[in-house]
């Protein structure tokens, strides 16, 4: 079988480096390089891009998106152990991939690529969910990224396109779908992986909006909704009743029945109540 570049295999890689799976970082390796690179064709044209990856271990779809031809990777990755087996695919890729060993959480990337960016990233899932919610969260819009094209459990990535009146309807799919264009683009199934997890997994391509779709604080809105969906089966304005002392009335401005529950209450809907929210 063809590979996508002249570096050993990844199952030998992990061998050589002695890379034991740690279940404290989420390890769960993608050993295909055929895969990875099918995941890296989801992240869109990379030639004229710089890519960000979070979390590269081994390097597997790291090297997919660099034999997609990637203009720049910058990968950072916390296990220290990863750093040779990077500093290897660094050496067969000149000048195009610079690894950082480092927290992600901690790390800006910024300083090191050139716009457009795109973001892509095989990470744990908790990790995941606290990076997306803050690369849709910034004050300015458009944000850093062109698009992200991330790895989650399918449970997870459910709910970041999920719809309106659906069980899997939350602050993920509120906060995705309002700055993004947000859809499931693959699906994997535990043995894709080295060690299988003990879920279903699949990629979220999400593509940043020129401008949000309705206007609205980044940060009112995102309390308010965590706010509705802390106790999504209370009515409205029991579960907002935090929020603003009289939060019925800015309910009804918002044109949302007070005796609704966070479920029911669409996109705009949530907007217009941030917009209330936000007039103090
Ligand atoms: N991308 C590789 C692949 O697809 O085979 C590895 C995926 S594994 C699910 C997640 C990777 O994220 C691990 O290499 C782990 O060490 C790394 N990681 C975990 N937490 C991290 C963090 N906070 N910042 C950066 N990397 C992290």
């Amino acid at each position: 079988m063809s590979t996508i570049d002249d570096l050993p295999p990844l199952a030998k890689v992990i061998a050589d480096h002695g890379l034991s799976a740690r279940k404290s970082l989420g390890q769960n390796f993608l050993l295909d390089l055929n895969l990875t690179a099918k995941i890296a064709r989801q992240a869109g044209d990379l030639s004229e891009c710089d890519v960000l990856e979070i979390g590269p271990g081994p390097g597997g779809l790291t090297r997919g998106l660099l034999s997609e031809g990637a203009r720049k990777v910058l990968a950072i990755e916390k296990d220290i152990r990863c750093m040779p087996v990077l500093e290897e695919i660094a050496a067969a890729y000149p000048g195009r991939l610079e690894a950082i060993n480092g927290d992600a959480l901690e790390v800006n990337p910024l300083a090191h690529l050139t716009p457009p960016i795109r973001v892509a990233a095989n990470l744990p899932y908790n990790v995941g969910t606290e990076l997306l919610v803050r690369w849709l969260t910034p004050k300015q819009w458009p944000p850093f990224w062109q698009s992200l094209t991330l790895m989650f459990q399918r449970e997870v990535a459910e709910r970041i396109v999920a719809a309106p009146g659906t069980k899997k309807y939350g602050r993920l799919a509120i906060l995705s779908q309002w700055r993004a264009e947000a859809r499931i683009v693959m699906n994997l199934p535990p043995e894709a992986f080295t060690p299988p997890p003990k879920v279903n997994s699949a990629v979220v391509h999400l593509t940043a909006l020129p401008e949000p779709r309705f206007e609205a604080d980044a940060k009112v809105l995102s309390r308010v909704v965590a706010s509705a969906f802390n106790q999504r089966r209370k009515m409205l304005r029991a579960a907002l009743k935090g929020t603003a002392p009289d939060i019925e009335d800015r309910l009804l401005a918002a044109g949302i029945k007070p005796t609704e529950r966070a479920e029911q209450v669409s996109l705009e809907q949530f907007c217009a109540l941030a917009r209330e929210v936000a007039k103090g």
